[in-house]
């Protein structure tokens, strides 16, 4: 049975990185009749953010992501992780150790200097066991550390990079419980990946060199390690890795600037896997149908926001038109515009959503409806001009009879003898406030007649 987890720690906001990884992990456990579990890995008690937690599950679930499983707090499971660590310093796997913060420091300032890679001295990893038993009988702080063997090749066997060696003296003798009494990430992760019975682990590429150590607990402790899946980097437009001093990357950064959660869910979708066709425009359904990790590249993916921008434009045209109109409201009300008349304002999202790459630039794409124009002296030059008075005079004659606006503005333009940019340019420069955009018929419909002419007479001489 395929099992997946997404184990954000609580440490901020969801981003889009960490959209990412839950969506694949979702998309997986979909595609092969699995469970998506949430786990909340909330074991550092120094970077632990107010809710977050509540972002976190908030997020996913206004992306559609529903876990079947969860949340499972890690912090709720102190006693289990503890057991761990003390069967592994019984089995001579993990040692206590009692280096001050200070003696840590000055170590790791002499290696620098020395040009040595910068590791745990092992100062404690040979203590004799009198000495460990004082120091414990004392109550020293201490730290458990995980002993890390000096002769073993790891060969991580990963769905995405294939077979990656790492060589082991790059290894450190890893924190595994702190003096908190709070296990590090590496031994939580570890006994709870094997606890919940998680077949998959599914997280970001910077987690690839910690992976060593987690199979060596797994080995340790008797247990099989999960398949192992590392998702590419995504970079910016510099190819660096993407950081938050790029931006604000999370999803409710997203959702606050206008982006809907579909486009959001399909861009991201596209950062590392794509379906191996020309389809671009997907839904959630259709990725979990067709996701599979042969897909998932192993070259990082460049976060392209022109890219969402214009997914987000195809999905604002494809929505049902009430659903976007109800959607779009809450902007009107916030510009304290008055969309009461409903067949009106169906008719202005109507034209006005093809003008969107944002929800909240319908704005400035429909006020123009509802408010008083305002004229430059270019445009007043235009509306004064002989020709277009003359347009104007035969609409306000002519307009309060007429019944079909396509005909009529076709009949107008004959009979007047003015055509092409001289006649739609100044009527819909009167009607709307631009001499481009939507065609005249569409502009006298949402407008109706009286205020058609209201505009009109405003700009007669
Ligand atoms: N808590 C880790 C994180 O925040 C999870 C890494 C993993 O999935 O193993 O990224």
């Amino acid at each position: 049975m395929v099992r997946v987890r997404f184990a954000p720690s609580p440490t901020g906001k969801l981003h889009l990185g960490g959209l990412r990884t839950a969506l694949y992990d979702y998309a997986y456990a979909k595609n092969q009749g699995g469970k998506f579990i949430l786990r909340i890995e909330d074991t550092d008690q120094t970077r632990f953010v107010e809710g977050a937690t509540e972002n976190l599950i908030n997020s996913l679930k206004m992306m559609g992501l529903d876990f079947d499983e969860g949340p499972t707090f890690q912090s709720q499971r102190l006693d289990i992780y503890k057991k761990y660590a003390l069967q592994l310093i019984e089995q001579g796997d993990a040692y206590y150790c009692f280096c001050t913060q200070k003696e840590l420091d000055l170590a790791r300032q002499r290696q620098k200097e020395l040009k040595l890679p910068t590791k745990y001295p092992e100062t404690c990893r040979n203590l004799p066991q009198e000495e460990v038993e004082k120091n414990l009988a004392q109550g020293l702080p201490y730290v458990i550390r995980l002993a890390m063997p000096k002769d073993k090749d790891f060969v991580i066997f990963d769905k995405v990079r294939g077979k990656v060696k790492i060589d082991s003296s790059l290894l450190d003798d890893q924190v595994i419980l702190k003096s908190d009494g709070f296990p590090t990430y590496h031994l939580a992760a570890v006994v709870d990946d094997h606890l919940m019975e998680i077949s998959h682990v599914i997280r970001g590429e910077e987690w690839l060199y910690s992976t060593p150590k987690h199979i060596h607990l797994y080995d340790c402790l008797g247990w099989k390690p999960p398949i192992w899946v590392h998702l590419p980097l995504i970079l910016n437009e510099n190819k660096a890795k993407l950081s938050k001093r790029d931006g604000d990357f999370s999803v409710g950064a997203y959702l606050e600037k206008g982006y809907l959660p579909q486009a959001i869910i399909n861009f991201v979708a596209l950062l590392g896997w794509n379906p191996k066709n020309e389809q671009e425009i997907f839904d959630l359904q259709y990725l979990c149908d067709k996701f599979s990790f042969k897909a998932v590249n192993k070259a990082g993916a460049v976060f392209d926001e022109r890219k969402l921008e214009w997914m987000n434009g195809q999905y604002i045209r494809k929505m049902d038109l009430q659903e976007l109109a109800d959607l779009l409201k809450k902007y009107f009300i916030e510009a304290e515009i008055d969309i009461s008349d409903e067949q009106k304002y169906l008719k202005v999202i109507d034209v006005a959503k093809d003008y969107l790459v944002l929800l909240p630039q319908v704005v400035p794409h429909s006020k123009m409806f509802y408010q008083e124009l305002e004229f430059t002296d270019e445009d007043l030059a235009l509306l004064h001009a002989q020709e277009s008075q003359a347009v104007f005079g035969y609409y306000l004659e002519n307009l309060p009879n007429c019944e079909d606006y396509e005909q009529f503005v076709k009949t107008a333009s004959a009979e007047l003898g003015i055509k092409g940019k001289a006649y739609f340019f100044p009527l819909r420069l009167a009607l709307f406030g631009n001499s481009s955009g939507p065609n005249i018929p569409i502009l006298l419909d949402i407008l109706g007649k009286e205020e058609s002419k209201k505009r009109l007479e405003k700009v007669m001489l």
